[in-house]
């Protein structure tokens, strides 16, 4: 019995690793997609959201966020297509933290279904600092940009991250855009539309510090391009 099971957990693995099933259900597919259309029309849409900053609106009627009404914030539109929620959740979690090179061309792959013809001058990874990017190993976010770069002909620009600060999780909205105030530096002068490339977006407060550090140095529009929207779970009272 439990070799069965395990036979059946290595099977699933085994193909959610390759191209040829779906990578959500799983089931054989043909004509070299990623995955069936049931699945695909079920995915957790970022629909309404928040055209500048992709935050999750409340109705339809809503042209932009409580946030954004009262600040907008240094970049000027959000392209996040899905909400953090399965399986995209588990999916990105398969891509940060186990690196896996088809969970990060899933996720190419949707953004870049989101937005066919992306109309950016240049892409730009958020960056870690040099420490964090050697305690982890893998940089996810920059990943994602030398991928979407070579698959949209886009030219990547790096800029140089001074404090990677303590954890963001268990600050509120408040302290996360306070904590990253002076975080990056763009040492070259960026073209004049310039698209920020994370793999998810919380508050927006990365996407922000870097857009001012772009727009500093010379960017005449900077936005996000992100995979997934993740709700921010600590009270932002
Ligand atoms: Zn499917
Ligand atoms: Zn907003």
């Amino acid at each position: 019995m439990l070799l069965k099971r395990w036979v059946a957990a290595g099977g699933d693995l085994v193909k959610r690793a390759l191209p040829g099933y779906c990578a959500f259900c799983l089931e054989p597919l043909e004509g070299g997609v990623s995955w069936c259309s049931a699945c695909y029309e079920q995915l957790p849409w970022n629909h309404p959201a928040c055209p500048c900053c992709g935050d999750q609106l409340t109705s339809n009627h809503q042209t932009l966020c409580g946030h954004c009404v009262s600040k907008r914030p240094a970049f000027e539109a959000a392209h996040v297509a899905l909400r953090y929620a399965l399986p995209i959740n588990k999916l990105v979690h398969d891509f940060k933290f186990n690196a896996r090179p088809r969970a990060g061309m899933l996720l190419c792959e949707l953004m870049q279904d989101s937005l066919p013809s992306p109309p950016f001058d240049a892409i730009m990874p958020v960056p870690m600092t040099p420490q964090r990017a050697r305690e982890r190993g893998f940089n996810q976010a920059r990943w994602l940009a030398l991928e979407l770069a070579r698959q949209s002909g886009l030219p990547m620009l790096e800029a140089r991250r001074l404090k990677q600060g303590p954890s963001q999780r268990q600050l509120n909205r408040q302290a996360r855009f306070a904590n990253l105030a002076g975080a990056f530096v763009v040492d070259t002068p960026p073209p004049a539309y310039v698209a920020i490339v994370d793999d998810v977006v919380t508050t927006g407060a990365t996407a922000h510090a870097l857009a001012l550090a772009l727009r500093r140095a010379g960017a005449q529009r900077v936005d996000v391009w992100a995979a997934a929207r993740i709700p921010l779970v600590v009270d932002d009272a």
